[in-house]
This record gives structure tokens, C-alpha cells and sequence, in this order.
């Protein structure tokens, strides 16, 4: 039929169109990059803001949504750089440079392209990069290696600014520590080519300066530095920063499970989620519904209203009726235009409405406010404040939860619990405060030793429980000595002197031992942990 012959030749040659244009994106990124940084006639921004245009209206058409979006924004941000005065452009171009790097790593993610430093795989592994520190005091430097390296970071020290961008050139940095001035007079905030490369990274930048003056901290804060520290250098709180940093480039933004009936749709959907980061997980059968979950352990729901065997409704009322499922929210995506069938489902435990047809965008947007809100409420009732770390009912619910799962796969599961030995001293002597600061550290060098799969929480004052599911006893006492070898060697820092401290540390496993349940295991690591007292502390039973 003509007709219908016609119409395959359009929508021929539209994907034609369309992958000629896809193919063009990676150059047309990199070239909106290169008039930003380079700027020489003063025309650059006038072609930058109409190829973003161009690009704006473009992406959209072609179902690139996302890029689109992005490219409307960074359109809008040329305009109003080339509304102010000239000379206080430059101000701007830094915030330009890291809309237009965000723009060349979504195009590589859109495509599905593997740059060294652009993928979402990169971005995961910041927490595996190395830390670059550029200072001249090398008794600091010292220090500060052996300390971070303690944490399981790795360190590189760089001996200046030109060292520094040639090895920008080809390596990527998890961050860089750079004091401003060199001993020779070199000021990094002249570094405008480093501070570019840097910030094209979106590599976070610590400054160090030996004197604590406000127009070299409103220089930071135009470089968009991530923080300012002033000599004496407080180690402990910069090691606690570097650890949030990293932990943020590195952290998932959330774990989204999808129900929906049309595989197809909810592949779709999961596509449009993981391009912006977040986890995602597509329900398999109706019936699998609550193992799945507590498997995956979703920070969020995405779930279709009307589906063949059950309804979205119907799930969510099984969901309900799980303790440990009870505060997860869920969303139902629903073509329902009706209030008072909304409500009648919201009435029946979901919590938000999301209106079908819903394109990419869209999606992407109403996901990530709902899942930001969501880990929102979860950290506050979850995590310490002090630490970071989960609390005492968080971590006894996460070891239950891998307690269940290890009975079902039958890997075992390992629990250890420590606790820092002659604590009350360490307040006695130096002071509160400083005891707060001995248990961030611990806190944050548990975070930092475990696998991504291990949990750790703030048990007590100055006691933590691990739960590390698939490992055994060994595995157990080889990571909490490892830990306890990095945990001695830290200096605390105080007006009267360093000093150092230790902990205790009790494992249970359930490859040595059947347990009935996660109480008794629990239960099982702090006999240990005081036997481990009662031979002496500093050592791990
Ligand atoms: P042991 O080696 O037997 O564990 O001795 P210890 O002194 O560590 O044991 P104990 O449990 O008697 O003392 C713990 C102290 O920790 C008591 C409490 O005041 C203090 N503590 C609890 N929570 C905090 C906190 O958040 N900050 C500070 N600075 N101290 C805390
Ligand atoms: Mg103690
Ligand atoms: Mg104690």
C-alpha cells in the first residue's frame, strides 16, 4: 500500500536524521567547551549561545529530552553572562564551564559511550581515585599522607601548579588539596587554566592558606572551591570533609523499583532513571513483589495502577502489611484522571500520583524530587548526627534484613561489634569535644574499609556493630584487624598534645555457628567483644 510504504520511508529517513545527529553530539559538546574556555575575539559566547539554541530545540525533537533541557539552560545562562558588564563576566564562566561539562557527560551517557572520564562509571569509582596534595610544608604533607592513607585513600603529592595541569591532561583526581601560594610566589587563583581543568572535571578543590584573610576566601568561593582551610591545619575534620565529598561524587542517588505490567514501559522508565544516576530494579512477578523488595531495598516505588492479575492498590496493601516495608513510599503511575479513584488508592498506602502519558523528562524530574524527599526523611530518622552512620534500631534492622537473606542464599553472615577501649578517659582528659572527634574518626574509617554491600551503624556512645553479609569469621577478623591497624595510628590533635587510641572488637559468624536469629548473633559478637576487653583490649576476638 502506498500509504503505508510512504510511511515507512519517513520514519526511515527520520532515524537516518537522527543518527546523524546523534553522531554529531560528542563534537558539537566538545566544541561549545572549547568557545568557553577560549575565549580570544570576544564572539564565542554570541556563537555559544546559539548553538546551545540550536541544540535546545534539536535534542527535544529527537527524544533527547534530558540534553534538551540542558541545553535551554545553558542558552539561558549565556544570555545573562552577556547581559553584564564585560569585565565581570569572568565571574560567571566558571558556573558556564560546569553546565557545559555536565552537557558533553550526558551526551556520553545518552549514547552509551565509555570516555575515561565522563561515564557514570568514572564517576562512581571517585572513591577509588587518588588524592592529589600540593604543598610545600613537607612536614605536613607527611602527616596528612600517612593519615588519609589510613583511611584507605590514595594519595599523590604534586610539587606545583605546571606539574599539576600536565598530569590534569591524562589522569582524573578524586580531588585536589592545593595550598594558594607557593613558596616561590605562585598563586593558584592566577591558575586559571588549572582552575578550568579542574572544574570541567567537576573535580572538588580543598584550599589551604596560611592565613586566614576574606578576600582570599571570596577568591574560593568564586572558584567554587569546596572548602577553605586555615594553618594550623585541623586534620581530623579535613579528613571527615574529604570522606563527604568522595562519599557524594560516589553515592547513588537513590534505588528506585519499578512495577509495571508492559516490560517494554518499564524498561523504558529504568533507561530514563539510571541515565540520571539513580538504581533501579523492574518487578519480575507480581508474586516475587515483597521478596524482591527486601532484597533490593528501594528507596521508592514506581508502580503502575492498572495491571492484568493485580492492581496497584492491591500490591500496595501487601506491601503495608510488612513491617520493614511500611515507610516505603509509592508512586503510582496511573492514566486515572478521576479524584476519587486517586484517592481511594491513596487511602490504601501510596502516597503520591504520577499522571500517564509522562515523558522523560518529566519522569526524571518527578522521580528525583520524591526519592530526594524520601532519603531525606529516611536520614533523618536513621542516621546519627554526630557520625553519619545509622543508629542503634537501623543497624539491628539491617542486620535482621541480611540475617533473613543470608538464611535464604545460604552465604554466611558475619556481625562484629567494637567498642573503644578506656573511652571515658579520653573525655576526662582532653574534653567532650574531643571525644567527639575520636568517634567521627572511627566512624568514618568504618565507612570507609567496608564494601559497599557491608552496613555499619553507631550502636552506642562509642560503640559500632559491622554487619557484613557473605563473609565468614576469618574474613570478619581480618577486616576489623585491618581497620584496628589504621585506628592506632591516628593523631589526635589537642592544645596539649597528640595522642592515640584504641578499640576493642567482638565477631560472630553464622559459618562457625547456627544461630536462630539476628539477636542471638548479635548477641554472640558482644560476649566477644568482652572477652576481648578482659584479655587486655586493643585486640579483636
Ligand atoms: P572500656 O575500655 O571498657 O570500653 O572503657 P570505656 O571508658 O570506653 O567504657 P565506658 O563504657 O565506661 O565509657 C564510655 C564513655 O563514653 C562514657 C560516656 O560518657 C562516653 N560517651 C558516650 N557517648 C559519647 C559521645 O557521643 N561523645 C563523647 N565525647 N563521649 C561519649
Ligand atoms: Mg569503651
Ligand atoms: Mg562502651
Amino acid at each position: 500500500m502506498p500509504s503505508s510504504k510512504t510511511q515507512v520511508d519517513i520514519s526511515e529517513a527520520f532515524s537516518r536524521v537522527r543518527q546523524r545527529f546523534e553522531r554529531s553530539l560528542p563534537d558539537r559538546a566538545d566544541a561549545m567547551l572549547a568557545l568557553a574556555l577560549d575565549q580570544k575575539t570576544g564572539n564565542e559566547l554570541s556563537q555559544l549561545k546559539a548553538e546551545a539554541h540550536k541544540l535546545a530545540g534539536a535534542s527535544g525533537t529527537f527524544g533527547y529530552a534530558i540534553l534538551g533541557n540542558l541545553a535551554r539552560k545553558i542558552e539561558q545562562l549565556v544570555v545573562d553572562i552577556l547581559a553584564l558588564p564585560p569585565e565581570l563576566r569572568a565571574l560567571k564562566i566558571p558556573e558556564l564551564n560546569k553546565q557545559l561539562f555536565v552537557f558533553k557527560q550526558t551526551v556520553s551517557q545518552v549514547l552509551g559511550s565509555s570516555e575515561p572520564f565522563a561515564s557514570s562509571d568514572a564517576k562512581l569509582k571517585a572513591e577509588q581515585r587518588d588524592i592529589w596534595l600540593m604543598l610545600d610544608n613537607t612536614q605536613l604533607l607527611t602527616e596528612l599522607s600517612t593519615q588519609l592513607q589510613a583511611f584507605g585513600h590514595k594519595v599523590q603529592q604534586i610539587s606545583n601548579f605546571e606539574g599539576c595541569i600536565k598530569r590534569l591532561q591524562t589522569e582524573n583526581p578524586a580531588l585536589l588539596f592545593s595550598q594558594v601560594k607557593q613558596s616561590d610566589g605562585a598563586d593558584l587563583f592566577k591558575q586559571s587554566l588549572l582552575l578550568n581543568l579542574l572544574q570541567q572535571r567537576q573535580c572538588p578543590l580543598l584550599v589551604f592558606s596560611e592565613q586566614d584573610d576574606f578576600s582570599l576566601r571570596i577568591k574560593a568561593a568564586q572558584q567554587h572551591a569546596d572548602d577553605f582551610f586555615v594553618q594550623p591545619l585541623d586534620v581530623s575534620n579535613m579528613i571527615s570533609r574529604i570522606s563527604e565529598l568522595l562519599e557524594q561524587a560516589a553515592g547513588s542517588k537513590g534505588r528506585v523499583y519499578i512495577v509495571d505490567d508492559d516490560l517494554m514501559l518499564a524498561e523504558h522508565y529504568q533507561l530514563v532513571l539510571q541515565n540520571i544516576g539513580i538504581e533501579t530494579q523492574i518487578n519480575t512477578q507480581p508474586q516475587k513483589i515483597v521478596d524482591e523488595l527486601i532484597y533490593f531495598q528501594p528507596d521508592l516505588i514506581l508502580m503502575d495502577m492498572y495491571m492484568p492479575h493485580y492492581n496497584g492498590a492491591e500490591l500496595a496493601g501487601v506491601i503495608r502489611q510488612y513491617p520493614q516495608l511500611r515507610r516505603l513510599p509509592i508512586v503510582f503511575l496511573s492514566s486515572e484522571q478521576n479524584k476519587s479513584v486517586q484517592n481511594r488508592a491513596l487511602a490504601h498506602g501510596a502516597d503520591d500520583f504520577v499522571t500517564k502519558p509522562i515523558d522523560d523528562l518529566q519522569l526524571a524530574q518527578a522521580v528525583t524530587v520524591r526519592l530526594a524527599r524520601s532519603l531525606q526523611i529516611k536520614n533523618l530518622i536513621e542516621k546519627d548526627s554526630l557520625t553519619g552512620l545509622i543508629k542503634h534500631s537501623a543497624i539491628k534492622e539491617a542486620a535482621e534484613l541480611e540475617y533473613e537473606r543470608s538464611e535464604r542464599s545460604g552465604k554466611p553472615l558475619s556481625i562484629v561489634m567494637l567498642d573503644i577501649d578506656k573511652f571515658k578517659l579520653v573525655n576526662d582528659t582532653y574534653g567532650h569535644a574531643t571525644g567527639d572527634v575520636v568517634i567521627t574518626a572511627l566512624a568514618t574509617l568504618l565507612r570507609k574499609r567496608i564494601r559497599k554491600t557491608d552496613r555499619a551503624g553507631r550502636y552506642g556512645g562509642e560503640e559500632f556493630m559491622l554487619v557484613l553479609p557473605d563473609c565468614d569469621a576469618k574474613q570478619a577478623q581480618q577486616l576489623t584487624m585491618k581497620i584496628l591497624e589504621n585506628f592506632v595510628i591516628l593523631h589526635f590533635n589537642t592544645a596539649r598534645q597528640p595522642f592515640t587510641c584504641t578499640f576493642s572488637a567482638g565477631v560472630a559468624s553464622t559459618a562457625d555457628q547456627a544461630f536462630e536469629n539476628a539477636e542471638q548473633l548479635i548477641k554472640n559478637a558482644d560476649e566477644a567483644l568482652y572477652r576481648a576487653k578482659r584479655a587486655g583490649r586493643n585486640q579483636v576476638c
